[in-house]
């Protein structure tokens, strides 16, 4: 365990045990990981070797959906829960680089989130990370940061992106989603990624992989992905395989899913609207 060291140092982090956030970053190729966290990752290379891609690809779609929502919808109000460690395009990067006015509120129950955030948004007043946790829904929902950077009079994207497969059906984190939404204002949007289970056997080993090194990171049916949208009409192209789901151009060229490589039928995207 790391210990602090004043009042301005980190918080302490367990760095024998690997976490979501820095596994997924080791993945990426990112610097903020420990040895454990390395370890995570490479038993999901072990039974994904394009497992790194997986996460780039998720990472573009997290891209294309918040350009998608900032271009195209008009939102500039972003609550993004289970954010991660940053990396090169975040959320605040690609919906300012549209509206520089955009104000994203990053929340992620890993305090070295926190940490790390902190030093990147040092200069930037419309962004904020909180630490705080999807399961206590009300925390996030009176968060004091949260409550001053974003008005919940007004249209907010949440976006819930990479994180649903971290818990089980029996968790019911849908009703977690559902509290957050029920407070967001006509308008709103939900933006979600989730691991998929279309019978592939990469699917069922990715799903391996994540139990065997964090202890969840399970799979769910295209039918069950979409009711994670709470009922909410779904935008076109609707649910689908991150490499096909271009929200600006939901008529454009996109590859057919059989032409696909196998690692990129693993996540699937959707965008739904409150009216
Ligand atoms: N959203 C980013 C993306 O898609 O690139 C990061 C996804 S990463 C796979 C999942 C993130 O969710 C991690 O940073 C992890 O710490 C966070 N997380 C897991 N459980 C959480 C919870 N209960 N509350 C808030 N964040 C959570």
């Amino acid at each position: 365990m790391a210990t602090p060291d004043g009042p301005d140092a980190p918080p302490a982090f367990d760095t024998s045990q690997p976490t979501i956030a820095r596994v997924y970053d080791a993945l990426l190729g990112g610097k903020d990981n420990f040895a454990a966290d390395r370890e995570g990752a490479a038993t999901y290379l072990k039974y994904v070797p394009d497992a790194g891609r997986c996460a780039i690809e998720n990472r573009e779609a997290l891209v294309k959906g918040v350009r998608y929502l900032v271009r195209t919808a008009g939102i500039d109000q972003f609550l993004d829960i289970g954010s991660g460690l940053p990396t090169q395009k975040n959320t605040h990067q690609a919906a300012q680089e549209i509206n520089p006015e955009a104000k994203v509120a990053y929340v992620d129950n890993d305090p070295i989130v926190l940490a790390h955030g902190r030093a990147l948004l040092a200069t930037n007043n419309s962004t904020i990370v909180v630490t705080a946790d999807l399961r206590e829904p009300q925390g996030i929902l009176g968060n004091e940061e949260v409550r001053a950077l974003l008005d919940f009079s007004r249209p907010i994207a949440l976006m819930i992106v990479g994180i649903h497969m971290h818990f089980n059906d029996e968790e019911k984190p849908d009703e977690w989603v559902r509290t957050i939404m029920n407070e967001l204002a006509p308008g709103s949007y939900l933006f979600i990624t989730d691991f998929v289970d279309t019978g592939e056997p990469l699917q069922k080993a990715m799903e391996q992989a994540g139990l065997e090194s964090l202890g969840n990171g399970w799979i769910r049916t295209p039918e069950r992905i979409e009711q994670h949208f709470l009922g909410l009409p779904i935008i076109p192209p609707g649910v689908d395989f991150l490499a096909r789901w271009f929200p600006e151009d939901p008529e454009g060229d996109v590859p057919d899913a059989d032409d696909l490589q196998p690692y990129q039928r693993i996540l699937m995207a959707g965008i739904a609207k409150k009216s």
